[in-house]
């Protein structure tokens, strides 16, 4: 059941119902910029206080004012099983009371690898990081030093971490705040960064006619989770393959959110496209911080210390992480867990279209969908921003209202897990009905 403040519907509520959070985000804006350590967490893009978590569980998050939502932020992706999982929650507490960090190799390590060259078989050697970011900084770094190359090519709207070569014509954060970059990035840095359109294999294949020799990778979401969900079209992934090989570059395949999300293994495996380095993280570590990199044996011997190229982490493959990136991919092992979870999915994205009346689309890839007020799901970036943003943040608080704790961005993916069973997909779908008149009032 959720219980949208105790019952209590938009307009009922009084300003009281946030004070708790209220008190905590000021007292936190005097300490982080923001108030926040990571900016979409801020709201700016929707307006509003944002709730602080005091707890969460299966589908629910609960606020510091007490009140309970169902959640379909899941950690940016990084909760798939439902909060505080209990196979999650016992193997993090064993891994702690066996110490915390070691600064010294340990078997969880090996066993969290294994599970995902199960999975993903392209993976021969992976090394981890405490990051998606470091994931992608090194990925890059691995393929300029395999290729001996300096140019990077990627896709308007994709993020891929906050490195300063990657942030340019950026997602995620980005994209929300409306920034064409970040200050504090020399165009040194991004000299070497090629930008296409999202699905635009035209372009991308015009940059490698000119300047094909000086590319050492192509780096792309291969489901774009970070402008919202773009789909990729028929065709795109395939071409970026075809592309990268008939140049003799490396195709990087940033699956931090879609690993082990879209589907068993992920994207590279639903769509059937073997990239040359693959990135992961957020479900691979359960919530702990946890990303990887990793392909074929011949490019990862590049990195330190079997090659010349210099990579490390005090944090990385920490016991805690491994520990709870190994209970998750184990329950994700089960047989037709997937298909549980392409069916909810399916349901809600499907629901939210109905309930949207025409008014919106919601492109989904397995279980990672997104609502565009827009008359058509956006193909690229140009697209996913001229969807009526004022609209979505109008839907967000009439559903905050409601109890269901979305994305506070347009331009953010929905994470459902294999805890948002019939049930909270129903709940959801009754509150977006009513929300749905809301947002569109003054549209
Ligand atoms: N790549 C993608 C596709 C992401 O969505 C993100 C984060 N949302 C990152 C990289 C960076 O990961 P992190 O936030 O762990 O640094």
């Amino acid at each position: 059941m959720i219980a949208a403040g105790g019952g209590t519907r938009a307009g009922q509520r009084t300003a009281s119902e946030d004070a708790v959070s209220a008190a905590l985000f000021a007292r936190a804006r005097g300490l982080v910029p923001g108030g926040v350590n990571s900016p979409v967490r801020a709201w700016a893009a929707v307006g509003g206080t944002p709730r602080f978590v005091a707890r969460a569980e299966g589908a629910r998050v609960w606020d510091a004012d007490g009140r309970e939502y169902l959640d379909f932020v899941s950690s940016w992706g990084a909760i798939i099983l439902g909060h505080a999982h209990p196979a999650v929650v016992e193997a993090v507490r064993d891994a702690a009371a066996r110490g915390t960090s070691f600064g010294a190799p340990c078997e969880a390590e090996i066993r969290l690898a294994e599970r995902i060259r199960a999975a993903l078989p392209g993976l021969e050697r992976l090394r981890f990081t405490s990051s998606g970011t470091e994931a992608l900084m090194s990925a890059v770094r691995l393929a300029r030093a395999f290729t001996g190359r300096p140019k990077i090519l990627k896709f308007a709207g994709c993020y891929h971490g906050h490195s300063d070569a990657l942030l340019t014509a950026s997602g995620s954060g980005v994209a929300t705040l409306g920034l064409p970059g970040s200050a504090g990035v020399p165009p040194s840095a991004t000299r070497d960064t090629l930008v296409a359109p999202y699905n635009d294999v035209a372009a991308a294949s015009a940059l490698f006619d000119e300047l094909g020799p000086e590319i050492a990778a192509v780096v792309v979401e291969p489901v774009a989770a970070n402008m919202g969900v773009v789909v990729p079209e028929g065709g795109f992934l395939e071409a970026l393959r075809a592309l990268t090989r008939r140049h003799g570059a490396l195709l990087v395949f940033d699956e931090v959110i879609t690993g082990f999300r879209v589907g068993p293994g992920g994207a590279q495996v639903r769509y059937g496209i073997d990239p040359d380095v693959t990135c992961l993280g957020k479900i691979i570590g359960g919530g702990l911080p946890a990303a990887a990199f990793g392909g074929r044996a011949e490019i990862m011997s590049q990195v330190a210390p079997d090659g010349p190229m210099y990579q490390a982490g005090t944090l990385s493959g920490n016991p805690l992480a491994m520990a709870a990136g190994e209970a998750v991919l184990a329950a994700l092992a089960e047989p037709a867990v997937y298909d549980a979870l392409e069916a909810r999915a399916a349901r809600l994205a499907e629901g939210l279209e109905g309930v949207g009346g025409g008014h919106v689309r919601v492109p989904r890839v397995g279980a990672l969908l997104t609502v565009f007020f827009a008359s058509e799901a956006p193909r690229d970036y140009d697209a996913a921003r001229a969807s009526d943003t004022a609209a979505y943040a109008r839907f967000f608080h009439a559903m905050l209202a409601r109890g269901v704790m979305l994305p506070p961005s347009a331009f953010e993916a929905w994470f459902p897990t294999l805890a948002h069973g019939e049930a909270e997909i129903d709940a959801a779908l009754a509150a977006a009905r009513e929300a749905f008149p809301q947002a569109l009032e003054r549209a």
